[in-house]
């Protein structure tokens, strides 16, 4: 792999930076020898149209990235505005094991309340520096007509819609 020069920017500067591009929230899960796994990401776009396909970007030390790789098969699950506990859950900050219950679709566990969820077959994937980016060919998708969970600078956020400017 080529190595690149860190032109010396501020850690924190560059994080407070890239956290202030507000984002939705997903929580990716998975399925492996019957255990299902499921790991907060906002680091999640769509890539292409024909074919259908999304990207995921995993840090080299979350356990979904073995996960991922084992199961060759993963779920986005787009969250809705009530759903902070799964965003909280999924990402470490709660302990509600319990809790949790999985709509299969399509072969994968899913998070029913989700405002969309797309399954997705692993097509490829490409370790970037201290992240991989999984690309999943997409499957399945469904959608409910729900507000998104929104997530800058370090917080969980509503969407506001803005009045259009007038003519
Ligand atoms: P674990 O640490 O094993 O799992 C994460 C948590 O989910 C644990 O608390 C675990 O108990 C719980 N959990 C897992 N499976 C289940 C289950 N079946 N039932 C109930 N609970 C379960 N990291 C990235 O790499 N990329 C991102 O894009 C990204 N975006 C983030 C966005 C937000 C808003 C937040 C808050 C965090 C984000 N993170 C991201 C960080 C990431 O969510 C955490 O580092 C996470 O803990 C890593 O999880 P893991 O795969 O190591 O799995």
């Amino acid at each position: 792999m080529m190595r690149l020069v860190d032109h010396g920017i501020d850690d924190r500067l560059f994080r407070n930076a890239m956290g202030s591009f507000a984002t939705g929230v997903t929580v990716i899960t998975t399925e492996n020898a019957e255990e299902v796994h499921g790991m907060t990401a906002n680091a999640f776009m769509s890539v292409s149209l024909k074919p259908k396909l999304i990207a995921i970007s995993i840090g080299e030390n979350a356990r979904m990235h073995q996960h991922i790789k084992e199961a060759k098969q993963f779920a986005v699950n787009i969250l809705s505005s009530d759903q902070l506990t799964e965003s909280k859950q999924f990402s470490g900050q709660l302990n509600l094991e319990s809790e949790f219950t999985f709509l299969n679709y399509k072969g994968l566990p899913t998070l029913e309340e989700s405002l969309a969820v797309v399954t997705c077959e692993l097509h490829s994937d490409y370790v970037v520096g201290d992240h991989t980016i999984f690309i999943g060919h997409v499957t399945g998708v469904k959608l409910q007509q729900k507000d998104p969970l929104v997530f800058s600078k370090g917080k969980y956020r509503e969407l506001k819609e803005l009045e259009d400017l007038k003519e």
